[in-house]
């Protein structure tokens, strides 16, 4: 654990959830961490709204968010940085990247992997499903240029043995619950930066909002630790500072079961009316 000393910089957490649906109270949880950390060390805490998912994200749930953690007790910085209003600064990232020469376009539909898959006989699998089997990875220019010309929907791609060619050095990154880490993003493979649908993608926004809000230390789930094995990646390539990490252990029912959106009777709209106090839900969840 980083003692008080030890930290230098002025903390600066977030919490960065997308409004695909109401919180529960595993975001409950993973928002008090980080705010939490924030108080502590006498730094900021800043809310970001991820709703780059147009099809899935509603503005009713930006509200609902706004409204359930204040409930909690949490305040944050305004205005509240929402990545639907930056498309610019996630072009300029994806630009930076293409201009290293480490993006293509990548033209394939789900159907086009998937047979590519079957006919190879293998299907490599990360944590985000399967690995990209690298069908548009060597494109000509002059292919990739007419393909674009002719306004083929395309996604871009992260070259990632290019990337990890241009940087050419081991990465490590540290987290405080997890301790030292080699970065192994192979995981992930080459992952989308830019999607079909919509002109960026979750890795590179959080990684651009991350460097440009000043995060000094990523607070989050277990779910996400896999991602930092390639945002640590884009920090490299793109030369931005590379924050600190704090993953941590996602909140279970009774059961053992994570708590999920769909689940229905654990938002916190609904604990809040079936009368329940936001101290009450405070002390229940982080005594776990
Ligand atoms: N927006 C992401 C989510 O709701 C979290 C992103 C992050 O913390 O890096 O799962």
């Amino acid at each position: 654990m980083l003692t008080d000393k030890e930290i230098s910089q002025p903390v600066v957490t977030r919490f960065a959830p997308s409004p695909t649906g109401l919180l529960h109270k595993g975001h409950a949880y993973s928002a008090l961490m980080a705010y939490n950390y924030a108080q502590k060390h006498n730094g900021t805490f800043i809310l970001r709204i991820e709703d780059i998912d147009t099809t899935r994200c509603k503005p009713e749930f930006i509200d609902a968010i706004y409204e359930d953690l204040h409930w909690l007790g949490i305040r944050w910085q305004s205005p509240v940085r929402v990545q639907s209003d930056h498309m610019d600064d996630y072009q300029a990232t994806l630009n930076t990247l293409q201009k290293l020469g480490i993006a293509y376009p990548c033209f394939c539909t789900r159907k086009d992997i998937q047979k590519e898959i079957e006919n190879a006989g293998n299907a490599p699998h990360g944590p985000e499903g399967i690995i990209y089997p690298g069908i548009c990875r060597n494109l000509s220019l002059n292919e990739q240029s007419s393909r674009i010309a002719d306004r083929e929907a395309h996604a871009w791609r992260l070259n990632l043995e290019k990337a990890l060619n241009t940087i050419n050095q081991e990465i490590h990154w540290y987290d405080e619950l997890h301790g030292s880490q080699m970065a192994h993003p192979r995981e992930l493979g080459d992952i989308v930066l830019s999607r079909k649908d919509t002109p960026t993608s979750y890795h590179l926004s959080v990684t651009t909002d991350d460097a440009l809000q000043g995060i000094t230390h990523i607070v989050r789930g277990d779910d996400l630790f896999h991602a930092t094995h390639i945002h640590v990646v884009l920090q490299k390539l793109l030369g931005l500072h590379q924050p600190r990490y704090i993953h941590h252990p996602l909140l279970t029912d009774k059961t053992g079961k994570r708590f999920a959106k769909r689940d229905k009777a654990e938002t916190l709209k609904s604990i809040r009316a079936s009368g329940i106090s936001a101290a009450q839900l405070t002390n229940e969840i982080m005594d776990q």
